[in-house]
């Protein structure tokens, strides 16, 4: 499938729109716009490939947690997915044929860091500031995702560590690791990731665990070459089972509203599971969760729980607290000798970066208007910054479904407010203000009583300066469609063109 639509002169650095951040939702984005026949934008991407998250996650193990027939565009179906959920090289491979098929490549300017953009009102345009110098655009993008700036512990004394130290978002593959004595700091979705892959490996492996993890059985298993044949042949056969998936997905979220008896049904699953797979009751008791289920992101895995109970493997059920030389302390002062630290410590989710380099209207940051956490109105645009649409930004995680599926709803949004300002003759949208807080107000009513909020932990979801949600999507993946898969004219401030605009 080649396009026979332009490409942007290889020198441009104006278009009508800039899109920072080529990983699904740049991506998606980007093709459903050359689909149509729009090619007046550019996409600035600070690394040397597309894929975003299934480009830098590329340490062993790296997988989805949702089944790849339902992650990955509605648009562009893929019979060939190996497994259920598919490893994540071949996620990647999927994204770089889909940048390459749809003729996005020539949009992408690669090596671009955007370091500063900064509404000017003169002009009615955002000037972007790059590594790469200045671009200009009527509309800017952030598509910079959650999870694409690594969160580093801070553990005293890590700067002192004599061995090799990374975290699993940029993994060293140059590091020697058979044999090796090797930590990992962690217990999230990327660390039982890792951990059965550095138990094979290691001569000894710690792993240090703050707070238990919920983990569920893993229903994986690889597609037969029939049944990828038949998926090639008949289509509908794929969006049927897009369709189960995502259904199954949505049956899932009564767990996050603490409905008690879809509580008590994932908690069953997800104990009965580690009661089959941990004989050891010390250990079990180690990886039994003190909070309530859902409130930090269900795990699926069938190896993590098998590995830690390898003979050379010991789980600290402890953070770790300081490092000193070649010693891994925990804090409840166990002391390890290690070779290799591998940090799977998650991501900078709740303040993201880029929000420090966005400047609207009256001059100052994203993140300073963010203050007490980030807020948008219908989970994209921000009073005070005109013409910006953020995709993938607040209130749009889930824990429960597939991202691809909330950000292809708000692709559906921003191409609808596209054509209204075409049709309109409209220079500058700008969110306002009350809608914008109604809005907020709102989700925060449909948050009270789920599970982030009221289940007893501490996560990444809730942000620490205002105790709100405002990295997930409080209500079913169905629902966010329903709100936020059109465009709200009603919400936004319009400044028309003028003949000179
Ligand atoms: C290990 C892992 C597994 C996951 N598994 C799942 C899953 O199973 N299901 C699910 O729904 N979600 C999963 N996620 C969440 C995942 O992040 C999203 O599903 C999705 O990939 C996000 O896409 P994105 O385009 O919004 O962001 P990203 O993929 O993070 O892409 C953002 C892009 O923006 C670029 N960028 C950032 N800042 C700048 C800048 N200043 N200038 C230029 N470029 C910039 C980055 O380099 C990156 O390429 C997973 C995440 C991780 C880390």
């Amino acid at each position: 499938m080649t396009s026979s639509h332009s490409t942007p002169d290889s020198a441009s650095r104006q278009a009508r729109l800039i899109i920072i951040g080529a990983g699904f939702a740049g991506l998606g984005l980007g093709m459903r716009l050359r689909q149509r026949g729009d090619t007046d934008f550019l996409v600035l991407e600070r690394a040397a490939d597309v894929g975003g998250t299934w480009r830098d996650n590329d340490y062993p193990g790296c997988a989805c947690d949702v089944p790849s027939h339902l992650y990955s565009f509605s648009f562009r179906p893929n019979p060939n997915w190996s497994r259920v959920f598919s490893p994540g090289p071949e996620i990647q491979q999927y994204l770089r044929e889909c940048a390459r098929e749809s003729g996005l490549l020539p949009h992408i300017r690669f090596g671009t860091d955007m370091l500063a953009a900064r509404w000017q009102a003169e002009c009615r345009r955002w000037v972007i500031e790059t590594n790469h110098g200045d671009f200009e655009a009527e509309v800017l993008i952030t598509a910079t995702g959650h999870l694409a700036d690594e969160r580093l512990p801070e553990v005293p004394g890590l700067d002192s560590f004599t061995g090799e130290v990374f975290h699993s978002a940029r993994w060293n593959h140059q590091a020697e690791l058979k044999g090796k004595r090797i930590g990992v700091v962690g217990s999230g979705a990327s660390a039982i990731q890792v951990v059965p892959q550095m138990a094979e490996v290691a001569s000894e492996l710690v792993v240090f665990q703050r707070s238990a993890a919920y983990v569920i059985p893993r229903a994986d298993r690889a597609y037969t070459a029939a049944e990828q044949r038949l998926f090639a042949r008949d289509p509908e056969r794929m969006h049927a089972l897009r369709s189960e998936f995502f259904w199954n997905g949505e049956y899932n979220f009564a767990q996050r509203r603490n409905v008690p008896r879809y509580l008590q049904e994932a908690k069953d699953l997800a104990l009965g599971h580690l009661a089959r797979q941990v004989s050891d009751p010390v250990l079990r008791q180690k990886l039994t969760p003190d909070y309530e289920v859902g409130c930090k992101r269900l795990l699926i895995s069938n190896d993590y729980f098998p590995a830690l109970s390898r003979p050379n493997v010991t789980l600290e059920a402890s953070a770790l607290a300081r490092v000193e030389g070649s010693q891994g302390v925990a804090a409840n002062g166990a002391s390890h000798t290690l070779d290799v630290l591998v940090l799977a410590t998650g991501f900078e989710a709740t303040r993201p970066p880029f929000a420090k380099r966005v400047f609207g209207s009256a001059g100052h940051s994203l993140d300073a208007q963010w203050d007490q956490g980030m807020q948008a109105f219908d989970s994209i645009a921000v009073n005070g910054f005109p013409n910006l649409f953020i995709l993938n930004g607040p209130n749009t995680g889930l824990g429960h479904n597939s991202v691809v599926y909330i950000i292809e709803a708000q692709v559906d949004y921003l191409l609808e407010a596209l054509d209204h300002m075409r049709q309109q003759q409209i220079a500058v949208l700008e969110a306002d203000a009350q809608a914008e807080d109604a809005y907020m107000d709102a989700l925060h009513q449909r948050s009270q009583g789920t599970v982030w909020l009221a289940g007893g932990c501490k996560s990444w979801y809730v942000d620490p300066r205002s105790g709100r949600l405002t990295l997930v999507w409080p209500d079913y993946a169905h629902a966010f469609r329903d709100a936020n898969g059109h465009f709200h004219p009603e919400g936004y401030h319009p400044t028309p063109a003028t003949p000179s605009t």
